[in-house]
């Protein structure tokens, strides 16, 4: 009798409910970027934390067009001493403290230097400027006790920068999660190896460990694991032990070979799932042991790369404290008609391209579970629903993003 397969929903909602935040660890912000910000930051300050000009020029009174006596300077990083009266002006840099009592700043080009006479101050002529004019007020960006970032969020180059600004030199984040890879197959070799008679390269350890490390992930073991029962335990009780999650790829299936489910059940491994309707990735489990999060992924390079992608990178960002993504995915329209599979979404590795009428989906090719090159250029897995028929070309499907 045929399995049940579950939905492609289902088991990311079974993944969800099994993977947990991890403890979060104290981390140093030059190695925040791309962490998972597991603390709210409100800000303790101002920023700009004082009124500051926006121009290099004058700090003046608003006024008229008037001759002005130059009565100091404020630089960046060095206010000017003592405040400013009327008649008089401070030479000043961008970003420098506007001094006391100025109420605009005239832009260097817009004045003029007035001839010296012996002895006397430096004057410049200055047009008329109104109260504020290039100045920027201290708070303007963010005010103090202002909420600024919050937990889950993943540190990007603007959010780093907005934590330094904040002077946060450390941030709490969620930990990396250790993953470990296990690629099994009698006919694996090295990518250095040459090639003997049905051989061929282990691609998806270099994938799923290229995939974990995109997600933020610690990879701590890679290992190569012959069809063999004993081996495949004893790889395998080994990274359940060192990681928080263990991706095996391949022996997955009911072949005679295949030792994968067979080993998870001598280590006790509890099987959550097995089966989802979804081409590529049919045979695609998954289970714990203890807090451990076990994926047995297919062995067909594309399969193990999207099933990584739907459901393993989702159990990453949730150990590492991103919250459960939301239920809307951004759409496109399909350029060509596919035929659907009668009980099988199906994720199309396509190319994105913006056109007049928005994004449009362009299938990169052949799209077998064992042409590893339609990964190549692929922007996105278009998401075809299972049923009759074709689903016609215009028709708007579901993206799952892949960069
Ligand atoms: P399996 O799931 O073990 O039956 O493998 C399915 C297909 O994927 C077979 O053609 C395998 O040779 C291929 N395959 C399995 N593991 C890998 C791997 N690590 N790298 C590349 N291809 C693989
Ligand atoms: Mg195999």
């Amino acid at each position: 009798m045929a399995r049940e397969l579950i939905d492609v929903a289902l088991a990311r909602a079974r993944v969800l409910a099994e993977a947990r935040p991890l403890a979060p660890e104290r981390v140093e912000l030059a190695d925040a970027l791309g962490r998972v910000l597991a603390e709210d930051v409100a800000s303790d300050l101002d920023l700009p934390p004082f009124d500051a000009s926006a121009m290099d020029g004058f700090a003046t009174r608003a006024g008229a067009a008037e001759a002005l006596e130059v009565v100091g300077e404020s630089r960046a990083g060095h206010p000017a001493e003592g405040s400013l009266g009327s008649g008089q002006a401070i030479r000043i840099s961008t970003g420098a403290v506007v001094p006391e009592g100025a109420e605009a700043v005239v832009p260097v080009e817009l004045t003029e230097s007035v001839a010296a006479v012996a002895g006397a101050r430096e004057r410049v002529s200055v047009p008329a400027r109104e109260p504020g004019t290039h100045l920027r007020r201290a708070g303007e960006d963010v005010r103090a006790g202002d909420a600024v970032l919050g937990a889950g969020t993943r540190l990007g180059p603007a959010e780093v920068a907005v934590l330094a600004s904040l002077g946060r030199a450390r941030v709490e984040c969620g930990a990396r999660p250790r993953v470990a890879v296990i690629v099994t197959g009698d006919e694996l070799v090295e990518p250095a190896a040459a090639l003997g008679p049905g051989q061929i390269r282990d691609s998806n350890a270099y994938a799923l460990a290229a995939q974990a490390d995109r997600a933020g992930a610690l990879i701590v073991s890679r290992a190569i694991v012959r069809d063999e029962l004993e081996a495949t335990v004893l790889a395998l009780a080994q990274a359940i032990e060192a990681a928080d999650l263990v991706c095996v790829s391949g022996g997955v299936s009911v072949g005679p070979h295949d030792h994968v489910k067979a080993a998870f059940a001598r280590l006790g491994v509890q099987e959550r799932f097995w089966g989802v309707a979804l081409k590529p990735g049919k045979p695609t489990w998954f289970g714990t042991l203890g807090s451990t999060l076990v994926f047995g992924l297919p062995g067909n390079p594309v399969s193990a790369m999207v099933t990584f992608h739907l459901f393993a990178r989702l159990a990453l960002e949730r150990l590492a404290g991103v919250p459960a993504p939301p239920a809307e995915r951004a759409v496109a329209r399909l350029e060509r008609a596919v035929p659907r599979e009668a009980r099988r979404d199906q994720a199309l590795r396509c190319r994105l391209e913006s056109r007049a009428d928005g994004w449009h989906a362009l299938p990169t090719g052949p799209q077998g579970s064992h042409i590893l090159t339609s990964m190549l250029h692929a922007d996105a897995l278009a998401l075809v629903p299972a049923g009759e028929g074709e689903l016609a070309a215009g028709e708007r499907v579901e993206l799952e993003l892949l960069r």
